[in-house]
């Protein structure tokens, strides 16, 4: 299948049946200030161009963020963080992420999320991770060939891309390497190629809002991949 079909597969996908009911619930209820907007409540697929050398691995889409948008990290506020540093490391043509028509561009950069379908308080069961994780395998298929660097926001991507890795042969270093802001672990891919593997705090308000993750401490995970 070509990234295209993998997309069109990933967004109609109804695997979770607590996610489904969620991600469409939300989009009938809607958030008062979005109420005259359409919502997308299905699953948010891969975001940039596959040949990126750089693969950011999210965690899932937000309510009446992506969920909201179909595109990851669009239209909330842990987007307004990340996509305002890709900015300013080179990697997107603008700024702002409002909604899927603004024009926007990843620049050698792709963002996939560990569960597609935005889970309630943005909390996935280790069942949904585990049904998801086929279609992380799936994208990471169509980057393996061109990525250097996997960044991991949060520990969930952290784990979900150890795991894609894992699933597609790649040598992991043992014991397992955990998770940090700035931690770094070198993959070898089954051809020999060196990745590395870059944790981040995740853009969440939570980390931004309470000052745990700063714009320079992204600047410097995005300048170091
Ligand atoms: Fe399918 Fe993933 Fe959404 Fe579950 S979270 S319904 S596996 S796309």
């Amino acid at each position: 299948a070509s990234p295209a079909e993998i997309a069109a597969r990933i967004s109609v996908c109804r695997a979770c049946p607590r996610l489904v009911e969620w991600r469409e619930l939300v989009a009938v209820q809607k958030r008062a200030s979005f109420a005259g907007q359409p919502y997308w409540g299905r699953p948010a697929p891969a975001l940039g161009p596959v040949d990126a050398p750089v693969l950011i691995v999210g965690l899932a889409p937000a309510a009446n963020g992506a969920n909201r948008t179909g595109r990851n990290f669009t239209g909330d506020r842990s987007g307004d963080w990340l996509y305002a540093a890709l900015y300013r490391a080179g990697m997107a043509t603008q700024p702002t992420a409002l909604h899927a028509g603004d024009g926007l561009r990843l620049l050698g950069v792709r963002i996939v999320a560990t569960v597609r379908c935005a889970p309630p308080q943005n909390k996935p069961t280790t069942d949904e991770k585990r049904t998801c994780a086929p279609w992380l395998d799936a994208d990471l298929a169509f980057s393996a060939p061109h990525v250097r660097s996997i960044m991991c926001l949060g520990s969930i991507g952290w784990d979900a891309a150890l795991g894609a890795v894992r699933h597609a042969g790649w040598e992991v270093p043992r014991p397992k390497p955990k998770f940090g802001h700035g931690a770094r672990a070198v993959l070898r891919t089954p051809d020999g190629r060196e990745v590395q593997l870059v944790g981040c705090y995740h853009v969440s308000q939570q980390n931004t809002f309470t000052g745990k993750l700063t714009e320079d401490m992204l600047d410097e995970v995005l300048r170091s991949l």
